[in-house]
């Protein structure tokens, strides 16, 4: 059975204490991996590799770090098949959705950064007629990334990138659930060039390593990504301390259909928001609420749509829905549907386990593509972050009504909205309470724009030089002249 090995000063490294945690694949519930269960030994050893590695990474060129960051995108595009094969196995989502979404989206945040590297400036004001005001931004040092499982590599170099490209030195920590992809990223980065200590990842528990690299002196800011929960936990360590913070957390996102949408655009947009990932994307359109007017005709058409996707072997290029990620969140959703029904809900599809045609996925962790209707908007299924394929259907009765429920919740991430009335889109717009709005579209990004969320989904944008900008320490300069 393969073990996978941290990643510190440009070494493939076993765990010091020789401790592992067993990985298995979602698809079969079958153990094929373990990782290592890291600890303060293999931590110490990171951040002095790092701190070791900040000088001369710090004060390298932006063309260098571009170059770097550019042959480490080149070789994830070249091993893009064996990339989201692993990502499929050690995440049950469908090959396709590594394929064409997770793979291609790592390698383009590394090109991305690579040419922001470049790119980056910052701000000079002349003040009155005799003083110039300029502000320095120094790289912090050593940095943390921590990211989750739902779209690993993907998430990952979104983290890691910025803040290479800013001059840091990082520790990251990918999920102990999906640790696959980022093991054989710390492969690639030897085959780039990476300077050793100059990015370090450890595999390992979340509470345990996750929070001792969120506790550790030597590291200056943490970005995170993951759920509120945790990043509440992370912000009480952090905030002691003073570290920068930025937190990417969970959503209950909206998806809003008007009367006049398109209609066929809209089935498929609000579907895809809806189920992508077995609707394990933070950006999923969970609560789908409907104009009055069409609701009876929109669900059915929904239903019909929802019945005709094929749960499937992940590894199977025709699968649209995969397996969940773990037998515990397999667990928490099926409690969730459960919930869904305590509360006077209707399943319209779905509702349990369901077993695939694939022998070899009998055992594994996949849950039938759920819709339910008749819950209020303060329902626990329409407040509280199910992150799997379930999704809520509910009317609305005009503008001010969907607003009202698209607003009722803790979350304010995202909202997509379908409508061909081009003043209404950009007057709910304004009111939407979400980070990011999409207005007949859903998962369009555009690297440059700060991405992050409103209200418990989050403090800090991440994308662009925002994300460049929070990786530093701004200093200014004043000069007085006559
Ligand atoms: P978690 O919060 O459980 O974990 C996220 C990461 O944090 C994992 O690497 C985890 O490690 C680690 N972690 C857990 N506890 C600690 C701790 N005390 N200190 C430091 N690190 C810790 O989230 P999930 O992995 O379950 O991911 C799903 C969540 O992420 C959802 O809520 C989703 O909405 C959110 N998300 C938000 C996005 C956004 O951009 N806003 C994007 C994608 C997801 P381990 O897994 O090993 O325990």
């Amino acid at each position: 059975m393969e073990r996978l090995a941290n990643y510190i000063n440009g070494e493939l490294s076993p765990p010091v204490a020789g401790r592992y945690l067993d990985n298995p694949e979602p698809a079969t519930g079958l153990i094929y991996s373990q990782l290592p269960d890291s600890g303060g030994e293999d931590l110490d050893l990171a951040v002095a590799a790092a701190e070791a590695a900040f000088p001369d990474w710090s004060a390298a060129t932006a063309d260098h770090r571009a170059r770097v960051l550019q042959r480490l995108a080149r070789l994830v595009r070249d091993n893009a098949a064996m990339l989201a094969r692993a990502e499929s196995v050690d995440n049950g989502k469908p090959i396709s959705v590594a394929a064409t979404v997770d793979i291609p989206r790592a390698s383009a945040n590394l090109e991305f950064f690579a040419a922001a590297a470049t790119q980056f400036h910052s701000e000079a004001h002349a003040t009155d007629h005799n003083t110039l005001n300029y502000t320095l931004r120094h790289p912090l040092g050593v940095v943390a990334c921590i990211s989750p499982w739902n779209l690993p590599l993907y998430l990952f170099t979104w983290k890691i990138a910025p803040a290479l490209a800013a001059g840091n030195c990082v520790i990251g920590k990918p999920s102990e659930i999906t640790p696959m992809t980022a093991y054989l990223f710390s492969r690639l980065c030897q085959d780039a060039g990476m300077p050793p200590g100059v990015l370090n990842i450890l595999h390992g528990t979340g509470p345990g390593i996750g929070q001792q690299i969120v506790d550790h002196p030597g590291v200056k800011a943490i970005s995170f990504t993951g759920g509120t929960a945790t990043g509440a936990r992370i912000a009480a360590s952090a905030a002691p301390r003073f570290r920068k913070l930025s937190l990417e957390l969970g959503g209950k996102n909206p998806s809003l259909v008007f009367a006049d949408c398109d209609w066929e655009r809209t089935l498929e947009g609000t579907l895809r928001a809806g189920f992508s990932n077995q609707g394990q994307i933070c950006l999923c359109g969970s609560r789908v609420l409907v104009e009055a007017s069409i609701y009876e005709r929109f669900r059915d058409a929904f239903v019909e749509q929802v019945e005709a996707m094929t749960v499937g072997d992940p590894l199977d290029p025709d699968t649209s829905q995969g397996a969940v990620v773990s037998a515990a969140h397999m667990e928490k959703i099926l409690g969730c549907i459960d919930t869904a029904r305590q509360e006077g809900g209707r399943v319209l599809c779905g509702g349990g386990r369901v077993q695939p045609d694939a022998a070899r996925c009998r055992d594994g962790w996949f849950v039938a593509p759920t819709l339910i209707e008749g819950l209020g908007p303060d329902c626990r299924t329409n407040q509280e972050e199910i992150f799997g394929p379930v999704v809520s259907l509910s009317p609305f009765d005009g503008e001010e009504d969907a607003v009202a429920q698209a607003n009722a919740t803790r979350y304010g991430l995202a909202a997509s909205l379908w409508s061909r009335d081009v003043d209404r889109c950009h007057r709910m717009a304004r009111q939407l309470e979400a980070g990011m709005v999409w207005v007949n579209c859903w998962m369009l990004r555009d690297l440059r724009t700060p991405m992050g969320g409103m209200k418990d989904s989050g403090v800090g944008r991440e994308g662009g030089f925002e994300a460049m900008r929070f990786f530093t320490e701004p200093k200014n300069v004043c000069i007085s002249y006559r």
